[in-house]
């Protein structure tokens, strides 16, 4: 591999396209060894490790070629916001599809088992046991199944977003996560 090839960087988690730089082999290097992504900045010609005066660094998860070697993957967990003009992606206004958003409020969600019980909603429902998640799970599946069994679509997706909503606590609840939920349905497509 040699040149400057474009490396497009993913969060890990989420799957949000963040933003987009150039790496030589150096970078790749200092990328692979540091675990911080370093590029090859064009505008500054030296590698420039992103978040070298912002602070807000990107911790490699793992860097990966393309089909062909023309092109590089990185996916990161990044430190603060990507974009120097503050927001979490260069591509801020992007509509693409937000089931990204279900694995911000997961780790959202996750984070309030943690929290006061007082605080938020999240850390009540976790304060009261899996018992009581497990019955308010059961509720929203009867109210989600009652409107759509009356075709009241306004209805169905609002019974449907509590149901989802109590579906990750109840899991977070029993230390799972939805990774553990989507490798059993990848798991039985792969049959
Ligand atoms: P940083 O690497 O975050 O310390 O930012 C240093 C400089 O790199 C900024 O002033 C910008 O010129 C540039 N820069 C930072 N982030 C980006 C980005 N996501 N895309 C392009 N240029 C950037
Ligand atoms: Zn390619
Ligand atoms: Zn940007
Ligand atoms: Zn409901």
């Amino acid at each position: 591999m040699q040149g400057l090839l474009p490396c497009i960087v993913q969060n890990a988690k989420s799957g949000k396209v963040l933003m987009q730089g150039y790496m030589d082999k150096d970078a790749m290097a200092a990328t692979l060894n540091t675990g911080h992504v370093t590029f090859f900045s064009r505008s500054k010609q030296r590698l420039w490790t992103k978040g070298e005066t912002s602070g807000h660094t990107l911790d490699l998860v793992e860097l990966t070629a393309d089909c062909d070697n023309d092109s590089i993957l990185a996916l990161v967990n990044p430190n603060g916001p990507t974009c120097h003009l503050g927001t979490e992606s260069c591509w801020a206004d992007s509509k693409s599809a937000d089931f990204t958003f279900v694995a911000e409020l997961e780790a959202i969600l996750a984070a309030r088992k943690k929290a006061d019980p007082e605080s938020s909603y999240t850390a009540s429902l976790y304060a009261k046991g899996i018992k009581r998640i497990a019955q308010k799970v059961g509720e929203e599946g009867v109210e989600t199944a009652l409107a759509a069994a009356v075709s009241d679509l306004d209805e169905l997706k609002n019974e449907s977003a509590d149901l989802l909503y109590h579906l990750i606590v109840l899991l977070h609840a029993s230390d799972l996560s939805l990774s553990d939920v989507i490798d059993v349905l990848k798991s039985r497509h792969n049959k």
